[in-house]
């Protein structure tokens, strides 16, 4: 059908500023994507193909009020050498005047400052592949053009019933103008005038390679002068072992616009026919994308209903712990009307989503088990947004628990080990999964802390990721095994396993007492209460939480985020009594109760406890006592000859 173009009273083209923000991308983009101008194309191709599934998708759910097109859609490049023209052309949706002047004159979308300190560090390192996925991600793929054309025209005729043709014209020079145009048929066609160091881009062989490399699997026929130049095929609609890992790759790279890696970690591809029918093709990443761990930002999934591209990222098909992963889900029981909005509450959505959870689990899982090396580069890279799984989906928390690896004491060389392997190495008599968290592996290694651990050989696991706190709080317990954290309560191993050597003979009881009553007097207004210890071995003094509160580390992370400080919970201070220090306090206690030395070896043992976590409360005291205690002892050696001098 043919549409009589609507001639405005005003016939004159009408000028626009782009807006300052789009002029500053402009010379962004140019400037940094200089090395690599072909993508232009592919951003082309991609609004193109963006521009069909939206016709596609008109026409089946609002009918009355879009224009009927009987054509097939497609995308047309027309190469005209001679006259540098690089021509493309879709029957997709096209856009209404009002629609030209924002899409193509603003960044609509938000953020848009963010973008520019995020492009301009990112530009000054050099890292175009950074670059590009920025600009992918926040849409300003059609500048590109200004890379290679010195003059472009957009003309287009929007699908929806009675509106009018428009030209848009812009030498990416700081304005653009739209006019009145002559497009009869619904869609867009783009006029390239490229610059002559780029004339390669109407050049053929040229135009071929790059529709093969960025768009060979986009759903529609791509020709160039009349012959079709990519697959099109739906590939996740093919038969598993019909498709090559070559085709996997490729067809990877492009639903994730290259930010994820080379090459897929791992395949999940399936159909199912019951009680939801559908097909789906899942990627496990090589690499994350920005934004992933800073945002709910995700590739996601694309979802198709019957092979109509309904969204280009869907975030209810995938729970959020498995936002890293991307691919297609394509089913024949979603219907065409479903929003953003009432996807949540979809119940055949809903039943996709826990079969794809269900799949991509199971898929790590076999990862994990046949592959460990390439699981190990997953682990690395998405550990921390799979370890928020164990609290939010508490079906699958069992398959989550056993894929998560972390660091432990007796992990030699900082290799991993998992759930099942530290089960599988305890004594038969431990009945718990011991654990530490902070911040540095290393540091917790040396914890005093894992003293007695060490003593008996039994393995603790060294959690130093934030999410961790919250991981274990939501896991509790393993195959039967509860989660405990050796930073908590009182803690008794001689029923799980004998230490190496024996115990030193047991402590003057009165002594002791002495010294944690004397300890209690001093540094009442600091913790909790004062007791010995069963943890310590060779260090003095160390401080631990009462069951059920919050340990250090977590404290230290809220407070991080809250802008309010959280006031922390006073915690017990744990004396070695067989410590040389704990003996002759409790000595001098006993002894000489006035003593102004009970009150300086208390706060020793307090401070070294601090400083066994990293921590130094008040370094000018600490720094005083220290000189006190190393005068003291200075002077002490150097006394025979002090002596002598006289
Ligand atoms: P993005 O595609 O990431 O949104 P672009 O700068 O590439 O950013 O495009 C801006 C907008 O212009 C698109 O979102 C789309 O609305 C519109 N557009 C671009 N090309 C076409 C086309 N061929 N047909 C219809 N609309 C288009």
């Amino acid at each position: 059908m043919t549409i009589e173009p609507t001639i405005e009273p005003n016939t004159e083209p009408q000028q626009f500023a782009f807006k300052a923000e789009v002029q500053r991308v402009l010379s962004l983009v140019i400037n940094s994507l200089y090395t690599n101008p072909e993508v232009f194309l592919r951003e082309l191709v991609s609004n193109a193909s963006d521009a069909l599934d939206k016709a596609r998708f008109l026409q089946l759910t609002e009918s009355d009020a879009v224009v009927r097109t009987e054509e097939e859609p497609g995308i047309d490049l027309t190469l005209d050498a001679p006259n540098r023209l690089l021509v493309i052309e879709d029957n997709g949706v096209g856009m209404t005047r009002d629609e030209v002047v924002e899409n193509l004159g603003t960044i609509a979308r938000s953020g848009t400052s963010e973008f520019f300190e995020k492009f301009a560090e990112v530009s000054k390192g050099g890292d175009k592949d950074r670059a590009l996925e920025l600009i992918g991600q926040f849409g300003v793929g059609f500048y590109a053009v200004f890379m290679v054309a010195e003059r472009v025209e957009v003309e287009t005729l929007s699908l929806k019933a009675g509106e009018a043709p428009v030209v848009w014209r812009s030498a990416g020079d700081g304005s653009f103008t739209v006019a009145a145009g002559e497009r009869t048929k619904p869609g867009t066609r783009i006029t390239l005038h490229l610059k002559e160091d780029s004339a390669e881009f109407a050049e053929e062989w040229r135009v071929e390679h790059v529709i093969e490399k960025y768009s060979n699997f986009v759903m529609f026929p791509i020709r160039i002068g009349g012959k079709v130049a990519n697959h099109s095929s739906a590939l996740w609609r093919m038969p598993r072992a019909k498709v090559t890992h070559e085709q996997h790759v490729e067809f990877f790279k492009l639903i994730s616009n290259g930010v994820a890696g080379d090459a897929p970690l791992a395949t999940v591809h399936w159909s199912v026919d019951a009680p939801v029918q559908f097909s789906a093709l899942m990627y496990v990443p090589e690499k994350a994308s920005m934004n992933l761990f800073t945002s709910r930002e995700r590739l996601g999934l694309r979802l198709y209903a019957r092979r109509v591209l309904i969204m280009e990222s869907c975030d209810k098909l995938l729970p959020t712990y498995l936002r890293f992963l991307c691919g297609v889900v394509d089913s024949e029981d979603v219907s065409l009307n479903v929003s953003r909005e009432t996807l949540q509450e979809n119940i055949t959505v809903r039943a996709i989503e826990q079969q794809l959870t269900k799949q991509a689990l199971k898929a790590l899982e076999a990862l994990a088990a046949e592959e460990p090396a390439k699981y190990l580069t997953f682990w690395k890279e998405f550990g921390v947004i799979l370890k928020e799984g164990v609290s939010t989906d508490f079906r699958n928390k069992d398959a989550l628990a056993k894929l998560y690896r972390f660091q432990s004491l007796r992990a030699v060389g900082g290799a991993l080990i998992g759930l099942e392997a530290y089960l599988k190495a305890k004594p038969e008599a431990q009945k718990a999964i011991y654990f530490l968290t902070g911040t540095d592996g290393a540091q917790l290694a040396s914890s005093p802390l894992l003293e007695a651990f060490r003593a008996r050989d039994l393995d603790v696991l060294l959690l130093t990721d934030p999410i961790d706190e919250w991981m274990v709080n939501g896991l509790r317990t393993f195959e039967g095994c509860e989660l405990v954290s050796v930073a908590h309560g009182e803690l008794d191993l001689d029923a799980v396993a004998a230490p190496k050597q024996a115990a030193e003979a047991p402590a003057d009881e009165d002594g002791v007492k002495a010294a944690v009553e004397a300890l209690e007097k001093v540094l009442s207004d600091r913790v909790q209460g004062v007791r010995a210890s069963r943890r310590l071995t060779e260090t003095a003094s160390c401080l631990v939480s009462r069951a059920g509160d919050p340990s250090a580390n977590l404290e230290r992370l809220m407070q991080a985020f809250d802008e309010d400080k959280v006031e922390a919970k006073k915690r017990i201070l744990e004396v070695n009594p067989n410590h040389a220090i704990v003996r002759s306090l409790g000595l001098l206690a006993q002894r000489d109760p006035q003593s102004s030395r009970i009150q300086l070896y208390a706060e020793m043992l307090y401070d070294l406890a601090r400083l066994s976590e990293g921590v130094v409360d008040d370094p000018a005291g600490l720094v005083r006592r220290l000189q006190d205690l190393i005068a003291e002892s200075a002077q002490q050696a150097a006394a025979p000859f002090a002596a002598q001098k006289t």
